[in-house]
């Protein structure tokens, strides 16, 4: 199994060496013949609007857009979740618009934004998740085919709808890896069916 990590800008390093342990292949994705040749793709966390333009400078936009429609699975953390935004509350630009989620950028503040918290998340087993939140964003509303996955005071902090997945957190920043197993689940279930 291959997951890409794009690797415009932001913490790839983090979720490659998450990948590492857990015995997959994490390939940083900067061009887009990269993209042909992968089973699952995270969009990690940093700063949208600098993942956006690069995205847009390396062509990538349409080709990622093009796999993720046929089925291939994609997890975007913090920044990563704006990327996959239909609706962005407090932006009008949208990167990569296919989730039907409306989220609030920097949701939490800009500068003192920054927290950790254990919740508990729909799917995960053996308790709370240690969540670090870095000026990260929230789910406002979601659509129809969106599961929730968690909250923090009636703020959607995880959430999914079939092959997408979107964290306002940064599990790659822990020792936890359960939500990184929970994505290669994601993956494993689509190439068995
Ligand atoms: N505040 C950033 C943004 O709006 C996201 C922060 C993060 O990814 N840790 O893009």
């Amino acid at each position: 199994m291959k997951i890409g990590v794009l690797a415009m800008q932001g913490a790839f390093i983090e979720h490659i060496n998450a990948l590492k342990t857990l015995d997959i292949n994490g390939i940083p994705i900067r061009y887009k013949d990269e993209i042909e040749e992968i089973d699952g793709l995270i969009i990690p966390g940093g700063e949208s609007t600098s993942i956006g333009k690069l995205i847009k400078i390396y062509g990538l936009g349409e080709v990622i857009k093009e796999r993720i429609v046929k089925g291939l699975p994609v997890w975007g953390t913090c920044a990563g979740m704006i990327i996959l935004a239909k609706h962005i509350v407090n932006s009008d630009i949208t990167h990569i618009p296919l989730m039907d989620i409306e989220v609030v950028r920097n949701g939490y503040g800009r500068q003192l934004g920054s927290f950790s918290k254990d919740v508990e998340i729909k799917g995960i087993e053996g308790g709370a998740f240690p969540m670090v939140f870095i000026r990260a964003p929230y789910i406002e509303r979601v659509g129809e085919k969106v599961q929730v996955l968690a909250e923090i005071d009636e703020k959607i902090v995880a959430a999914r709808e079939n092959n997408i997945l979107a964290t306002s957190f940064h599990p790659e920043l822990t020792d936890d890896l359960r939500m990184h197993r929970y994505f290669i689940n994601m993956i494993n279930e689509r190439t068995n069916r």
